[in-house]
């Protein structure tokens, strides 16, 4: 039987969407749903905002002392009802498109992100969240929830007055218009630029699934005779070709014109507009910004919501990496260069930034004749899952089981589980999970989301965290499984490791549960630590089973994915410190007085944290969108970061011996009721050294990476 706190809303007279508690009712929601109900919604929270704020003003005035259920609770409330109706539509709309949702998806989420603005602007809920905050009388949870509440109004501008806010206002508006630009220009940039092979030597050393790839790119763009066997093939700058066509094609020439069409994208020498002069504007202004909120740049901004105390600390951090990964790099270089004189080819001498990835590729399969396809029938999904919950049982003490037909489901194929306390049977948790790719209506890649979120209902009675997880891998074939790749297997875990952060909380106020209220640079914590496990030997030969035979992966198959992880680490990590330092110092150093350019900058910082020079016209920072169009601004160091905390944390379970089935079973109770259960009531570094018993060390990720630490 389904308990009452995740059985679907009784209330039938509601329409499905705007039901606002329990499972949804997926089938039930359609299009026409959303235009109808959403802008209904609205309105009805715009009028319940309005009365709040007028009962808070007069609280305010009257100088009366204000109570946290009466301001914070109900706010909540307001927005649990937007959270689950919205959060519904955004489900629907990643795993069942159609273009009918997605334009009623479209239709309706500027008003949605403005009623976001409208609350997050309130000058009267600024005033009251800040005498809340003065009068004191919280506990350290409802203190974080505050302090975070407060920080992102302000960020908002929320505290400024008059000229202040204005020019303030003015300059958030143009920094959105130049992001969205940026954007733009950049995919502009990279569908401008195509090359259509008509000759076979052309595709020399292309895999089949690759020229398929090119051909079915020609046939697109008008050449309907194209065929993966006889061509034409359009080569362009988007990632699933230009990635590709570098590790494979054996024509020199042709990588070579393809990697200086990609790293001089948008920079005013091809087609389309230059995005040069908009990130000079762009920093400008964030540095401006930053200085009417009373921080002393950009970065200092940014940190200041982040696990990360100061800039000073991330570049520490940076720099044990790059000393680390330096020297590894410059051996990988020569080891390619080796690997292409033994081959006889005449780029060995001078290897160039476009034959790196093909190099490394030739050497890969020497090295390890690693078949990523051949591995697949040793990853059935079924016995992945068994694999997976008997390791959450082993380590945090849940037992996971199927719980199919007691949800409404959005698709035949999703399954519904229960998870409960391994020692008392009590029900904890549940999840949804959609493994298959659907192409057309189901969004490509892996997320973990929130379906419910751990409370306490307006009634008293507890309501368990219900999570979304989604994956994209193969689905079934006739008789067959679904059998995945190693690297669908890893994807899994970790995507399991967001849900666990989100079911096992344990904390009843849903602004700080589960992954709320979590800094963004510690987010990745769990569901990174999850994939380790993945090259675990007990863990992974345990599972690994051939789905006909029943034979135990081979060991020398392990001992390959095991070598296979530390391959050409150093230049990955390399590059990624490359971007996190670049992206760090031009929000912290660079000013338009420093007299040079942006892009000069980073060329400075590429002296040490690059092997190969970039070229002349490499102009990597006009395409860098992560940090000019998305919301990665002094935070891409965030992906290492994160790497850090959980190769450290599972730096712990090596320590007390992974085959040290006690021990083990304790490290991961202590894991469960630190880091997965305290969720964002307390600061990230406080829950890791409660957790690891000291502050986190890069120790552990430069070892699991093959690098060594420089002394
Ligand atoms: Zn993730």
């Amino acid at each position: 039987m389904p308990d009452a706190a995740v059985a679907p809303s009784p209330q039938a007279a509601q329409p499905a969407l705007l039901a606002g508690s329990g499972l949804p009712d997926f089938a039930a929601i359609s299009p026409e749903q959303v235009r109808q109900h959403i802008p209904e919604l609205l309105e009805s929270l715009e009028a319940e905002l309005i009365a709040l704020e007028a009962q808070l003003q007069h609280t305010l005035d009257s100088e009366e002392p204000l109570a946290w259920d009466t301001v914070m609770d109900p706010l909540q409330r307001l927005e649990e009802r937007l959270r689950w109706s919205w959060g519904v539509v955004s489900h629907l709309n990643g795993v069942c498109n159609s273009p009918e949702l997605r334009e009623a998806h479209a239709s309706q989420q500027a008003a949605v992100v403005a009623f976001g603005n409208r609350s997050g602007q309130s000058r009267v809920l600024y005033q009251v969240l800040r005498r809340l905050q003065k009068q004191g009388g919280l506990d350290g949870t409802q203190q974080r929830i505050l302090t975070a509440e407060l920080r992102a109004m302000e960020l908002r501008g929320v505290g400024l007055e008059g000229e202040k806010q204005e020019a303030f206002n003015a300059a958030s508006q143009e920094l959105a218009e130049l992001s969205t630009r940026f954007g733009n220009q950049v995919l502009d940039a990279t569908n401008a630029w195509t090359l259509l092979l008509r000759d076979p030597a052309d595709v020399a050393g292309l895999p089949e699934s690759m020229r398929q790839l090119l051909a079915e790119a020609a046939r697109q763009a008008g050449e309907e005779e194209a065929s993966a066997e006889a061509g034409p093939w359009l080569l362009g700058l988007d990632f699933p070709r230009y990635g590709p066509f570098l590790q494979y094609s054996e024509r020199r020439d042709l990588r070579e014109r393809l990697y200086r069409a990609f790293v001089s994208r948008a920079s005013g020498a091809g087609e389309g507009g230059d995005n040069g002069p908009l990130i000079e504007r762009i920093l400008t202004l964030r540095q401006e910004q930053a200085a009417r909120l009373g921080y002393s740049h950009w970065a200092a901004l940014s940190l200041a919501s982040k696990m990360a105390e100061s800039e000073q600390q991330v570049e520490t951090l940076l720099e044990e990496l790059r000393a680390a990964a330096h020297p590894a790099a410059q051996r990988e270089l020569q080891e390619l260069r080796d690997c292409a004189a033994a081959a006889g080819a005449p780029e060995a001498a001078e290897l160039q930034p476009w034959d790196v990835s093909f190099w490394a590729e030739r050497l890969r399969r020497q090295r390890f004749g690693l078949d990523s396809e051949a591995l697949r029938p040793w990853f059935p999904l079924p016995r992945v899952l068994d694999g997976l919950f008997a390791l959450c049982d082993r380590l945090f003490g849940v037992r996971i089981e199927a719980a199919d037909g007691e949800a409404p489901i959005w698709h035949r194929d999703v399954r519904f589980f229960r998870v409960c306390d391994g020692s008392d049977g009590r029900p904890l948790a549940a999840f949804y999970l959609d493994p298959y790719s659907r192409p057309g209506s189901k969004r490509g890649g892996a997320w973990m989301d929130e379906c419910l979120v751990r409370h306490r209902a307006a009634d008293g009675n507890p309501v368990l965290p219900v999570a979304y997880l989604i994956c994209n891998q193969s689905p079934p074939v006739g008789e067959s499984p679904s059998l995945m790749t190693f690297q669908e297997v890893e994807t899994l875990f970790h995507e399991f490791g967001h849900g666990l952060h989100h079911m096992l909380t344990t904390v009843e106020r849903p602004q700080a549960a589960g992954i709320n209220n979590v800094e963004w640079d510690a987010v990745e914590l769990p569901s990174q630590f999850m994939e380790n496990w993945c090259y675990d030997r007990a863990t992974l030969l345990g599972m690994a089973r051939h789905w006909q035979s029943g034979e135990p992966l081979p060991e020398h198959e392990f001992a390959k994915l095991l070598a296979a992880r530390t391959f050409m680490a150093g230049a990955a990590t390399l590059r990624q410190v490359h971007f996190a330092l670049t992206d760090l110092r031009l929000h912290s150093q660079w000013r338009p007085e420093l007299g040079i350019t942006p892009e000069q900058l980073r060329r400075q910082i590429a002296r040490t944290t690059t092997v190969l020079d970039p070229l002349p016209e490499d102009a990597m920072l006009c395409s860098f969108s992560h940090i000019f169009a998305g919301g990665y601004s002094a935070g891409y160091y965030s992906y290492k970061w994160a790497e850090v905390l959980s190769a450290d944390a599972f730096g712990a379970f090596e320590e007390v011996g992974l085959e040290n089935e006690e021990a083990i079973r304790a490290t991961g109770r202590r894991f469960r009721d630190t880091v997965l259960s305290e969720g964002g009531s307390r600061h990230p570094t406080e829950v890791f050294t409660s957790f690891r018993g000291r502050a986190p060390s890069s120790e552990a990720l430069i070892r699991h990476s093959g690098l060594v630490a420089a002394s």
